[in-house]
């Protein structure tokens, strides 16, 4: 047999598995507080061919960009650049108008900058994922099934998830990816609530949803992903 690869195991009150590549290529268990460590590893084991995809691609992948907080930097929104325009102002305010978003900031620095900067993404993300969930819904609803509630999340190693508990977690980051990301991300997490692993039925569901599903997902694992220079 192999050896294992290492890993640190994170044990909590959870009921299930759960395997993960951290973007430093290092790897994560998350594990209930009881199952021995010989059935982790047999699941570890079974996992291996994954593992080795997933850090292939996870190799491909461009070196995140970092960008300064600060005015006149450009942000990305689904894609296109907003450019930031930071002045003081008694009163704290974020507005987008066209491609530029207007900051006024009592005290502009980078650590307010980036605060102001992650509420705004989040509150716009919050809106722009509900209306694609929504514009995907009707389909699932007419199979019977209820909406998920949106729950969004920064994740360092995956776009999406489907809780059976009915919520859709959605990666912040791709409120700054082009749109056909987004639509691609959502249309797999809903597919789940048909099929709740990948196997062929799910990729039926994903070829007659979103044909071109494929190229997406390319796309997506092509792109770098942006951080901004918090200090
Ligand atoms: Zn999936």
């Amino acid at each position: 047999m192999n050896e294992l690869p290492e890993y640190t195991l994170i044990r909590s009150d959870r009921r299930s598995l759960e395997l993960r590549v951290l973007p430093d290529q290092g790897l994560e268990i998350r594990a209930p507080r009881r199952t021995p460590v010989r059935d982790i590893e047999v699941f570890l084991r079974s996992r291996l061919p994954w593992l080795a995809r997933t850090r292939a691609r996870l190799a491909e992948r461009p070196a995140p960009l970092t960008l300064p907080l600060a005015h006149g930097a450009r942000y990305p929104l689904l894609g296109q650049p907003v450019e930031l325009k930071v002045q003081p102002g008694k009163r704290q305010m974020t507005l987008l108008q066209g491609d530029q978003l207007h900051m006024h900031l009592p005290t502009p620095s980078a650590t307010t900058i980036g605060a102001a900067l992650e509420r705004w993404y989040r509150s716009h993300a919050r809106t722009v994922f509900n209306a694609e969930i929504d514009r995907q819904f009707p389909f699932f609803a007419a199979r019977g099934h209820a909406r998920p509630t949106l729950r969004i999340k920064r994740m360092k190693s995956r776009w999406g998830s489907l809780s059976t508990r009915g919520y859709i977690n959605l990666n912040l980051t791709l409120i700054q990816l082009p749109r056909p990301c987004l639509e691609y991300v959502v249309t797999h997490e809903l597919c789940h609530l048909e099929h709740m692993d990948h196997g062929p039925g799910f990729h039926r569901l994903m070829d007659q949803q979103l044909p071109d599903w494929r190229a997406r997902k390319a796309l997506l694992n092509r792109l770098p992903v942006i951080h901004h220079d918090l200090p």
